[in-house]
Formats: C-alpha cells, structure tokens, sequence
C-alpha cells in the first residue's frame, strides 16, 4: 500500500468515529443524529497554528457559516473556536479581534461560542479576550487541570460569572507548569471541580474518566447544580447518552481535513493499541440506542 492510499484508509477509519467529515455539512448532520438522542452539539472546524492570515480568515469564515447552518436548520449546538486558528500566531490583536467578531455574530444567531485552551503559552491571552468578550453571555472558556495555575485562572473567571468547561488538558507541557501524572491530573480536577460546584452555577464536566463522572454526580446530589457532562465524540457515544437521560450533554464534533493533530491527541491519550482499537471497533452509532435499546 503505497503512502497516499494509506493515509486515506486512516482518514476513513477516524472520519466514522472521531471527525464528523470534511465538510460543514458533515458536522451539521452529526449534530442533527445527536440532537435526537438529547445530545447538543459542539461543533469545531478542525486546523491550528494557522501562521497565514488567508488561513485565519478562511476559518472565520468557515465558523460563520457553520453559526448561520446551526440556525437555519435549527441544531442544537454549541460552536467551539482554537485560538490558533484566529489569528494568535500573528499577533494578539489579530486573535482578540477575530474572537469578538465571531462572538458578536454568534450572538445575533443565539449561538454560544467556547474558546478552546490550546498550549500552555497562549492560556494568558485566551483568558484575556475571553473576559473582554463576556458582555454578551453566550461565551465560555476551556480550562486544563493539568496546569498548575488553573484554580487562580477559574477563581479569576467565575468571580467575573465566566462559564467554564474543564477538562484536563491534552497537550504536552513543562513538568515545572503542569502535573506530570494522571494521578495528580485527576486529584486536581476533583479539587478544580469542588470550586466549580461550589461557586459556579454553569459549568461542564468536559471528561470520560467514569470516576469523575461518578465524583461529580455525588457532588451534584450536595449542591444540586444544573450540570452539563460533555465528551469527544467517537470515544464513550454510548455512556454520554446514558448521561443525557438525566443531565444535559454535549458531544464535541470536529469536522474539516486537517485531522492529523487532533487524532494524534486522541491516539496519545488512549495511551495503548488495545484502548484505540476498543474506542475505533465499539459501536459508537447512536441510531441504534435511540430508544435506549
Ligand atoms: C468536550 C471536550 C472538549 C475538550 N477541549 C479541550 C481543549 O480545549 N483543550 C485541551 O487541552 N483539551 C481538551 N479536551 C481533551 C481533554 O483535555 C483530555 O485530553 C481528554 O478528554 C482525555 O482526558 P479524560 O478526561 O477523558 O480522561 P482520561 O483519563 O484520559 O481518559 C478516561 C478514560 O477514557 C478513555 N479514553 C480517553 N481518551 C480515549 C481515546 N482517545 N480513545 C479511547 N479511549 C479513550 C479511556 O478509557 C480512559 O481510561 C477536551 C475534551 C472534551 C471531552
């Protein structure tokens, strides 16, 4: 099998679990398939560290169109914007500016915009036009329990009412900024998580560690918040729709052709061949359990 051919056998196989497809028309009949089982939409154009502003500008216009079909086919769904592809690489400017114009235009659509948190260099400037943005309240913000900085960066948020959906990070950082382990990661989000119910009253639980999902439906039964879980799609379809019975959900569907990065993340955190295979050869359809069959 020569080069080409491979790559296009490994697009197919992470197109039908992990990415909607190319194009916005994929992303937008996945979220419809979703919406059905009480699952909203959080649809992501996939592409980063765009150092070209004919790039930037396509993925804004991208995201436009993408905010003008989840109305006119009336979607439930959330769209979800990387700094790197608005421009940070640039210079700030040119990121704050793309932000707030997506942010405005999402807002006349009742849209809700979420600022994914991509490495750990770029969390001062994310966080800073996130705040500058929060006037039209249909914006929330990533943050990573991995970084030792978070719980400053979440208390800073919510006392401003900023909505947040932790997850606990997947990029690779400095061990002297971050918490090098998985124990340490998820001993954080539980501590990150016990603010959030405690302070916030919007936030999401973005994760498919059963034991947080587990931690955080306890705490609920304390605090009685309106949470929201959310989940990638094509890792856990099947236990994110058990979740919708009871609580609101979201699944993350990024769509478009740069899906190399993404699924590299997504092969890093499976950590090994036996978790990728489960996650790519488990029936994600979530036609089938419509009913709750
Ligand atoms: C909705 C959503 C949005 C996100 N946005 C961002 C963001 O903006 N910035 C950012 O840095 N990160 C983001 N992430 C990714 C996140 O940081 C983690 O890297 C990712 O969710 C894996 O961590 P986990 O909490 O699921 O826990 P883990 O402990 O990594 O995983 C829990 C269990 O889930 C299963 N699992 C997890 N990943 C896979 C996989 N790829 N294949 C098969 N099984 C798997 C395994 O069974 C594992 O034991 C997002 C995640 C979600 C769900």
């Amino acid at each position: 099998m020569n080069s080409m051919c491979l790559n296009s056998v490994i697009e197919k196989i992470f197109a039908g679990t992990w990415i909607a497809g190319p194009s916005i028309e994929d992303a937008i009949s996945e979220a419809h398939k979703f919406n059905a089982v009480k699952i909203n939409g959080i649809i992501n154009y996939l592409g980063e560290e765009f150092n070209k502003i004919k790039n930037v500008d396509n993925a804004v216009e991208i995201y436009i169109a993408v905010i003008k079909e989840i109305r006119k086919k009336h979607i439930n769904s959330d769209i979800s914007v990387k700094p790197t592809q608005l421009g940070i690489l640039i210079n700030e400017k040119v990121f704050e500016d793309n932000y707030l114009k997506l942010l405005h235009f999402a807002k006349k659509y009742n849209v809700f915009i979420w600022l994914d948190m991509e490495n750990a260099k770029y969390v001062n400037s994310t966080i800073k036009a996130y705040l500058n943005g929060l006037n039209t309240k249909n914006s929330g913000i990533c943050i990573q329990a991995y970084l030792k900085r978070s719980i400053k960066d979440i208390k800073k948020i919510v006392a401003r009412q900023g909505i947040i959906r932790l997850v606990k990070g997947a990029y690779v950082e400095n061990k002297r900024i971050s918490y090098n382990s998985w124990d340490k990661t998820t001993e954080n989000y539980k501590r990150l998580l016990l603010y959030l119910f405690k302070n916030s009253d919007n936030f999401t639980i973005a994760t498919h560690d059963l034991q947080i999902i587990k931690y955080a439906e306890d705490l609920n039964e304390k605090y009685n918040k309106t949470i929201n879980f959310a989940m990638l799609k094509g890792i856990k379809n099947r236990r994110l729709m058990a979740l919708a019975k009871k609580y609101s959900a979201y699944v993350y569907i990024p769509f478009g052709t740069a899906w190399l990065q993404y699924s590299i993340r997504r092969l890093r955190e499976a950590g090994h061949l036996k978790l990728i295979l489960k996650s790519l050869l488990e029936d994600q359809s979530i036609e089938k359990y419509k009913n709750g069959a």
